[in-house]
């Protein structure tokens, strides 16, 4: 007879099936807007957490990176790529898993895909900086980029900070197309535009989601108006950027955690030591955030553990007590703990 793991061995997995299932038995726009709360809510517990930069591998290729953090009490990691090739020969961008384990015993909790759920807390984690830094009644936005992550950035700003115009451009417009046709019926006002000047005519949030593996100059300083807010989710490694150097000086700066960011983000074209503010402050209301109409805000996205964390908790505790996981025989449990040969042993007997 085959060993039956117990119960406390088996890890709750939840495959890409079952997370697109949870994100529909939830609603997307509500999984949004429910993401941006755990996000914020866990940005501001921020010094309880701990924190490094992620641990990046670099190819001639793309980069495959580990984003781990714990709160003392539960520990989560991130397994994420970044391979802007890949969408030339059928593969995406970005994919990723996640885990969370009990910090007592070091047992794993939780695997999940987290490829879809980057998307969602991406997405999660613009709404959650422009609901502090945008213009107050911004209403149209400007996505330039239309790949992956666009549509999700989108519907989060739609529910968290409630535009209605969604300005599209993507050097590919094969990109732009797609994206049009997925948000077809989300009541926004969808406009396609063939340049990024034209895409970004009259918004008040400008999100840039490209992918290059270079320091691309998607915004020029002359392009961006006074009192706009930019999210610059695409630039997250060295020497991959999106925005010119002259509008960073222009702008005051937003970001997760700095010494990531002057890694990764548009601030590694700036000194070590350039000013910049931490979303977590903000958050906490020790930092102002956008304080009068003609700033230029900038939030320097790049991702970080916590995110990843909240958002792996969040799933966590919604699918406690459904059938949208699937229990992982992924811990070897022998009955003596300290008799895992055995265990192996009478395995051979049995098979
Ligand atoms: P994707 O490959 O699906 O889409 C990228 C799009 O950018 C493509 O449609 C491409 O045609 C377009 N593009 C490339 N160069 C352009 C240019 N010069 N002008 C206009 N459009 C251009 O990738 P994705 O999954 O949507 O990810 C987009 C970027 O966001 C990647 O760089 C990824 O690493 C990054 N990302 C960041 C975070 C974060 O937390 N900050 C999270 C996820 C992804």
């Amino acid at each position: 007879m085959k060993p039956t793991p117990s119960r406390l061995a088996m890890v709750p997995f939840v495959s890409v099936e079952n997370m697109m299932r949870l994100v529909h038995h939830i609603g997307l726009e509500k999984m949004l807007a429910d993401l941006t709360d755990a996000v914020e809510a866990d940005f501001a517990r921020w010094q309880v957490f701990d924190k490094t930069p992620r641990l990046a591998s670099h190819s001639a290729q793309g980069v495959i990176e580990l984003m781990p953090t714990s709160d003392g009490e539960v520990y989560g990691f991130k397994y994420v790529n970044g391979h802007p090739k890949n969408t030339r020969e059928g593969l995406q961008t970005v994919t990723a898993f996640g885990l969370l384990a009990d910090v007592e015993t070091g047992y794993p909790v939780l695997l999940s895909e987290m490829t879809i759920l980057t998307a969602l807390r991406t997405a999660s984690t613009s709404a959650m900086a422009a609901r502090h830094l945008a213009p107050e009644n911004a209403r149209v936005m400007a996505m330039i980029g239309n790949g992956a992550q666009s549509e999700f950035q989108i519907l989060a700003m739609k529910q968290v900070v409630g535009i209605d115009t969604v300005r599209l451009y993507d050097s590919d417009p094969a990109a732009t197309e797609k994206c049009a046709r997925n948000l077809a019926g989300s009541g926004l006002e969808v406009v396609q535009c063939t340049s990024p000047e034209e895409a970004i005519e009259g918004a008040q949030i400008i999100t840039t989601s490209t992918a290059d593996k270079q320091c691309a100059t998607i915004l020029t300083d002359n392009m961006v108006g006074a009192g706009v807010h930019i999210n610059a989710i695409g630039g997250d490694c060295p020497g991959k950027t999106e925005l010119h150097r002259d509008i960073l000086l222009r702008a005051d700066i937003f970001v997760e955690y700095p010494p990531q960011t002057r890694i990764e983000g548009e601030i590694q074209q700036l000194p070590a030591d350039y000013p910049v503010t931490e979303l977590w402050q903000v958050i906490r209301g020790e930092k102002p955030g956008r304080s009068e109409a003609r700033q230029i805000t900038l939030f320097d996205s790049v991702g970080f553990a916590i995110e990843d964390f909240s958002a792996l908790r969040y799933v966590r505790e919604k699918i406690t007590g459904t059938d949208y996981y699937q229990d992982l025989d992924m811990l070897a449990d022998p009955d003596d703990p300290r008799d895992l040969f055995g265990m192996v042993m009478r395995a051979r007997q049995d098979s």
